[in-house]
């Protein structure tokens, strides 16, 4: 499983949705890369302080939006300046 294989499964992940052979190939996706490890353990953390704080059920749409903010702020800082700007300048 690579990293965008696992963000599509992330929220089944979480849910234990997941068939036995692809938590296993998430899990093992997870203890080897270190981003997808802080995107879970961001994800879980928010998504556990809504739950205790106003017992407040997150609908998949809400969790799907949030773990895309998390995925976007775990993106945009790992890229370096510029590097994809410039890819997309005109003539
Ligand atoms: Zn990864």
């Amino acid at each position: 499983m690579n990293c965008s294989e696992l963000e599509a499964h992330l929220t089944d992940f979480l849910d234990g949705q997941l068939g036995p052979a692809t938590e296993a190939a998430a899990l093992e996706h997870i203890a080897t890369c270190a981003r997808c490890e802080a995107v879970l353990a961001g994800t879980r953390a928010v998504i556990d302080l809504a739950g205790d704080v106003g017992r407040v059920e997150l609908e998949a749409a809400g969790r799907e939006r949030l773990l895309q903010s998390i995925l976007h702020a775990s993106r945009s800082r790992e890229v370096p300046d510029g590097s994809v700007g410039s890819a997309e300048r005109e003539r």
